[in-house]
């Protein structure tokens, strides 16, 4: 008698179960499916509004724009300022970077941002020729913008044995870092070369960038580059070309840009038109066949051409269309087939002498880093 009375009520009691798992993994699939669903629904609404919001404040801009450059900055201070015959030039032309650091925050703080020089300007035909015209910029409400090139991102040998990065790599994750050797320890760093630096930056203030914009990479090609020695008379320069062809792409995706620096570095008020051929021929060969075609020159030591020089017009004639200098101020000179840029140089020597035409960037008394520095004699 128990038995069928037993059998009957663990019928009843596995059906109270089976009734209860449904209702259990009915509850927990309504929550989780609520859940995921207000979730992606909140997301998916913040981005549009996000996108909205900063789709309706951009305004057109017709002010200035800024173009300031460095070097690879110096990541081991006590290698570069030693006291020897490097010093002076270490102490002149490169920031720290402490200092670096330091210039960007300040940038920032003042409403800089950064945009791509590509996007400045384009190739238009105005009455059936072609010209170039600046491009009509849309910024954020209260932004200016900002065009930062770094110059010699080669990391020449002499760069690295003063106190430089050696080569920007590709970490596990496929994110550009920056190796280097201290006191004979190889170092994967993020913060101690412009180009992890600025890209950290940038992902903490978004704000700070345009469309995702970061700088201009400017190469020569007589040593390689960026660490790479893609220099065709090194005999493993086809290794290094394939080694340096994912960190292009990576920089490429990720906001940084190219300019062609001229192959050897030479003086170009020095050069014949043959010579300053010679040598754009050599960087197309060497660099351009790596990181693809540049509308940008930037000169080697700020030296440029006039205007309508023939030796401007054979570069021309190899596809460049904006031309950068230095300058003490930030100067635009449109031309219908080409654009003269002069750019300020932020490096020890203006960060020392120069205060006061700074001041609207950065105050360089809070800059420089007078512990790392050498005295001035
Ligand atoms: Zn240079």
């Amino acid at each position: 008698m128990t038995q069928p009375h037993q059998f009957k009520n663990s019928i009843w009691i596995r059906l109270l179960m089976i009734l209860f798992f449904i209702i259990i993994v009915g509850i927990c699939y309504t929550v989780f499916n609520f859940n995921w669903t207000k979730t992606n629904q909140t997301s998916t609404r913040t981005s549009t509004l996000h996108d909205n919001q900063s789709n309706s404040e951009l305004i057109p801009y017709t002010g200035k724009v800024e173009h300031i450059f460095f070097h690879p900055v110096i990541a081991y201070p006590n290698r570069a300022f030693i006291g020897d015959y490097q010093e002076q030039a270490m102490n002149d032309w490169f920031v720290t970077v402490k200092e670096f650091n330091k210039v960007i925050q300040s940038i920032y703080e003042k409403q800089f941002i950064l945009i791509n020089i590509q996007e400045q300007f384009e190739q238009r035909k105005v009455n059936g020729k072609l010209q170039i015209v600046q491009k009509p910029l849309m910024l954020p409400r209260n932004k200016k913008p900002l065009v930062i090139s770094i110059d010699d991102t080669n990391y020449y040998p002499y760069m690295i044995k003063y106190g430089i990065v050696e080569k920007l790599i590709l970490d596990p994750f496929g994110n550009i870092a920056a190796l280097s050797t201290n006191n004979g320890e190889g170092t994967i760093s993020y913060d101690n070369d412009i180009v992890p630096l600025l890209d950290a930056f940038v992902s903490k203030h978004p704000d700070f960038s345009h469309q995702g914009a970061k700088a201009t990479l400017a190469l020569t090609g007589f040593e390689g580059i960026l660490g790479y020695r893609t220099n065709h008379n090194n005999p493993g320069h086809i290794i290094e070309e394939e080694a340096v062809k994912p960190v292009i792409k990576r920089l490429k995706e990720t906001g940084w840009n190219f300019a062609s620096h001229s192959y050897g570095h030479p003086n170009h008020l020095n050069l014949s038109l043959e010579q300053i051929e010679r040598d754009s021929t050599k960087w197309h060969a060497e660099v351009g066949s790596l990181i693809g075609d540049t509308p940008i020159y930037i000169y080697p030591y700020g030296l440029a051409y006039a205007y309508r020089d023939p030796r401007l017009q054979s570069l021309q004639k190899m596809g460049y269309q904006v031309f950068c200098s230095v300058g003490s101020y930030s100067y635009e000179e449109p031309h219908s087939d080409a654009m003269l840029i002069d750019r300020r140089c932020v490096d020890g020597k203006t960060l020392r002498n120069k205060r006061n035409d700074f001041l609207d960037l950065y105050d360089a008394q809070y800059i420089l880093d007078l512990q790392a520095r050498p005295a001035i004699k």
